[in-house]
């Protein structure tokens, strides 16, 4: 079936997948969503039964050029983008963005680097950290931290930074889990956060992961940069008598005066195990033949979200939920499998190998 151009083709958002772009002009036309869907896309050369969109077609029916649609959406891209580069599931992004864009709800498939939409200042948690976005008008520590994690991502690439931010979230979280004689000032900041975005008394209604990610994301993209950098790392290789540098850059960023009087902390294991080795690819990789699934929480996850929920005290072991959450499962492997590498290949695949 042909259907000739649409007399209102609205533009795609930024990262939008085009399952949400084909959706949306459907809905704005009064049109049956398989029967646009069908109308652009072909089975794919290698013969299965998904359905790929010929950017062609969907040039023809929107007057818009392939390379501008291309522009917006990562799928009609040619060659492919590095589907390593983005979260594996799409998301909504920030819903103040959408309202501009008609036709309903829009998903899109954010890069790794994306937690917050500075304009609007509004915590886009990943989707798998669960919860709903969070606005950040009474925390800018943590918009700025986004403009920071831009400026890594400048300097050393996707790669190195998805590993390091992660890393630095890992071990604020681990920290954030230790008494508050063990921790620097940023202990107290997290508190102060957790109560704003998980007020007292709320916490039935307001935890998630995903606000807990949010109150150490300053610290966490401090110590990244850290992480990231070529000079820190070989600082961080020293011989612990020779680490004075590494470990003042630590206290000075945590705001903890006594920090590297102790050998037994997330940190150095970091310094001793981590630093030497190549980022860490992510576990999973956006699929395209899921992408028409609503991402879901399983029931148990939700359950025990609840039972978090119950229990949580920001004072008390409030990083553990945080440590323990699949967002961050790339980098918590190390605790398992410190001698274990998963390298990423230059073509984007990746690959175990075993290194002493
Ligand atoms: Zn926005």
């Amino acid at each position: 079936m042909l259907i000739r151009r649409l007399p209102d083709p609205v533009p795609p958002a930024r990262h939008e997948i085009a399952a949400s772009y084909i959706g949306r002009l459907a809905r704005l036309h009064g049109l049956d969503i398989n029967t646009l869907w069908q109308c652009v896309t072909e089975r794919e050369a290698s013969g299965g039964i998904r359905r790929v969109v010929v950017p062609e077609r969907l040039a023809a029916i929107t007057g818009r050029t392939v390379h501008s649609l291309a522009g917006a959406l990562p799928e009609l891209r040619t060659p492919q983008p590095d589907w390593a580069m983005f979260r594996h599931q799409p998301q909504p992004g920030c819903h103040h963005c959408n309202a501009k864009h008609p036709g309903g709800e829009v998903t899109r498939v954010l890069p790794h680097h994306r937690y917050v939409c500075t304009r609007h200042r509004l915590w886009l948690c990943p989707t798998d950290a669960d919860g709903h976005t969070t606005p950040l008008d009474a925390l800018p520590e943590i918009v700025q931290a986004q403009r920071r994690h831009l400026r890594i991502l400048q300097r050393h690439g996707w790669a190195t930074t998805y590993d390091a931010v992660l890393t630095g979230i890992l071990i604020c979280g681990q920290l954030w889990s230790r008494p508050e004689n063990e921790n620097g000032g940023v202990w107290h900041d997290w508190i102060r956060r957790a109560n704003i975005l998980i007020p007292p008394g709320t916490a039935e209604a307001t935890y998630s992961v995903a606000r807990l990610c949010a109150a150490v994301y300053p610290e966490a993209v401090a110590l990244a940069s850290l992480f990231a950098s070529p000079y820190w790392r070989q600082q961080a290789q020293k011989t612990a008598w020779d680490r004075r540098l590494f470990n003042a850059e630590i206290a000075r960023r945590l705001r903890h005066p006594h920090y590297g009087e102790h050998e037994n902390d997330p940190i150095s294991y970091w310094a001793n195990m981590t630093a030497k080795r190549p980022p860490l690819a992510p576990i999973r990789v956006h699929d395209q033949k899921h992408h028409l699934r609503k991402p879901a929480l399983r029931t148990a996850t939700q359950h025990a979200q609840q039972r978090q929920a119950h229990a949580f005290n920001p004072s008390h072991r409030a990083g553990d939920a945080l440590t323990a959450h699949r967002h961050l499962a790339t980098v918590f492997r190390r605790a398992w499998h410190p001698f274990r590498t998963h390298t990423l290949l230059p073509n984007g695949d990746s690959t175990y190998t075993l290194s002493w």
